[in-house]
């Protein structure tokens, strides 16, 4: 199906507040233009046309974030926890209060459906809610003492000034994801978000200040990425970086981070399969299948790459699968009833081609899709493939886009075997009905986060991360405030 033809344009005159919509930097509690005043297009990938001219830093202008943050850290690192967990108290209500302008700067910017836009920011301040009340929980302990007058005890402190470094698909909730457990750990953070996709960061900036986030807690620097993240991991000055992006990028900052021995928590790409066993629900399998992978156009690291079907299932799910496929909306974010928007740009849709390409010459069937979609530009029809093997591209490549690719096979072992064939290990889903089979794969498949019965598992309160050369470290839960604080030792003698 296809929505109205596409003349949506996005107008800052229809927010409700269009001072949420910045175009310059956010440093030490001040905008400012950027010290060489360049600026970089924001463009809307659904009309092409230029929605914001975003101020680029300078390496001049990263330092004095980076300067700003230093001087903020004693202060804001000792505030109470009470204190830090009220003024992020504020700030997720101002996000909650702005969702529908919040929601319509990442439409007009990243392209998804207005609906999804807002899903978005509602998850993203569902952080900054969790971790303000986690902050008045990050105990220490007292360990049982091994000498007769000593005293062993643990602290947890802020690790000092953090840095993020944010991709353009979720350009909201992967600054969220950060910023609020580094806030409510007692770390400032200095943001740097995708070149496609600064305006939901600079938004969430101003509204942090509204909150009263102390200046100098939260900067935003956008611009030039090489330039700014070789300062952002250079710097001394600079304890922890938490990166959200593609795993070559991810490498190099790992690398660049080890000359200063920063903290390092990244969450990087993935090649999730989603197993389809004969006993599954095949309802319950078809929707979490639809979830999983055409969300977001298919542009996310969570994104079933590989559907993997056992072959007494295999036709009905193909069937069944494919008239969900077909009855998707395709049409700009801000139409009413889009269910898929554009991919982010012309290279995404030049990959997917690629991939598809590979997997027909390869022998894969397109059963529905596989080209251009009429509405042009970077619209993509929503694709499926059957007859997929292992070592297709499609199969072994993150392909981020609107591509469900169907492999079959017949046992439980050689489903996990093909699952973990693979340097990823961010997400993974299976369907089945068998309790047993549930704890066998449960617990063989080498995946950070494993979806059963569901294509949807981000929530704020569980922990979020890769294995093998999806990441280090973890989001969300208890867990995720670690990345931002050093457990410190006390050993007290002379009691
Ligand atoms: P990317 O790695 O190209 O960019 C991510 C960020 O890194 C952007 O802000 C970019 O400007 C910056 N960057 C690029 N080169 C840099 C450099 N040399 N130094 C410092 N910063 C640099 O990734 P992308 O294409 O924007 O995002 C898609 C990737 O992100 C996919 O692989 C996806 O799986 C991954 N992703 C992972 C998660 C997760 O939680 N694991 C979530 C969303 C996206």
């Amino acid at each position: 199906m296809e929505a109205d033809a596409v003349d949506s344009t996005f107008d800052r005159s229809q927010l409700r507040d269009p001072s949420l919509l910045r175009e310059d930097l956010f440093i030490g509690g001040a905008w400012t233009p950027g010290s060489a005043g360049r600026r970089t297009d924001v463009v809307d990938p659904a009309t092409g046309a230029v929605i914001a001219r975003m101020a680029d830093a300078t390496d001049a202008d990263v330092r004095r974030g980076i300067e700003a943050a230093e001087a903020a850290a004693p202060a804001w690192g000792t505030t109470t926890a009470i204190e830090r967990a009220r003024v992020m108290r504020r700030w997720y209500d101002l996000i909650v209060a702005n969702a529908d302008d919040l929601a319509a700067i990442l439409t007009a910017e990243q392209g998804k459906p207005l609906a999804e836009a807002r899903g978005e920011i509602l998850y993203g301040a569902g952080f900054v809610e969790w971790y303000a009340e986690e902050c008045k929980r990050t105990y220490g302990e007292v360990i049982p003492t091994n000498v007769a007058g000593r005293r062993l005890l643990t602290l947890r402190q802020p690790v000092g000034v953090s840095a993020a470094i944010t991709p353009w698909n979720f350009p909201s909730a992967m600054i969220l994801r950060k910023a609020g457990p580094a806030l409510a750990a007692g770390c400032p953070m200095i943001i740097k978000p995708a070149e496609e996709t600064p305006l939901s960061a600079t938004a969430l900036a101003e509204l942090g200040a509204r909150a009263g986030v102390p200046d100098g807690v939260l900067s935003v620097v956008a611009g030039p990425p090489a330039t700014i993240g070789e300062i952002l991991t250079s710097h001394p000055g600079v304890r922890a970086l938490s990166f959200t992006g593609s795993t070559e990028v991810g490498k190099l900052l790992m690398a660049q981070s080890a000359r200063t021995v920063k903290k390092v928590a990244l969450e990087l790409g993935g090649n999730a399969p989603l197993i389809v066993f004969d006993d599954a629900d095949l309802d319950a399998a078809v929707a979490g299948a639809m979830a999983s992978k055409f969300r977001n156009a298919g542009q996310t690291c969570v994104c079933a790459n590989r559907v993997i079907v056992q072959s007494g299932i295999h036709d009905a799910f193909v069937q069944r699968f494919r008239t969900a496929i077909e009855e998707l909306t395709v049409g700009n974010g801000f139409e009413d009833g889009s269910e898929q928007g554009p991919l982010i740009s012309e290279a995404a849709v030049e990959k997917v081609q690629r991939h598809i390409g590979d997997a027909v010459a390869g022998g894969a069937t397109v059963v529905s899709g596989g080209g251009r979609h009429p509405l042009g530009r970077t619209f993509f029809e929503p694709t499926l493939l059957t007859g997929v093997r292992p070592g297709m591209l499609v199969a072994r490549e993150e392909t981020f886009g609107p591509v469900a690719a169907v492999i079959e096979f017949s046992t439980e072992d050689e489903a996990i075997a093909m699952a973990n064939d693979t340097p990823f290990g961010l997400a993974s889903y299976f369907f089945t009905t068998d309790l047993g089979r549930m704890w066998r794969v449960g617990e063989a498949l080498e995946f950070g986060v494993v979806g059963v019965n569901t294509g949807l598992i981000s929530y704020e309160g569980a922990p979020f991360g890769g294995m093998k050369e999806s990441g280090v470290g973890r989001e969300g839960s208890r867990h995720g405030i670690d990345e931002f604080t050093e457990l410190k030792y006390l050993c007290v003698d002379g009691l």
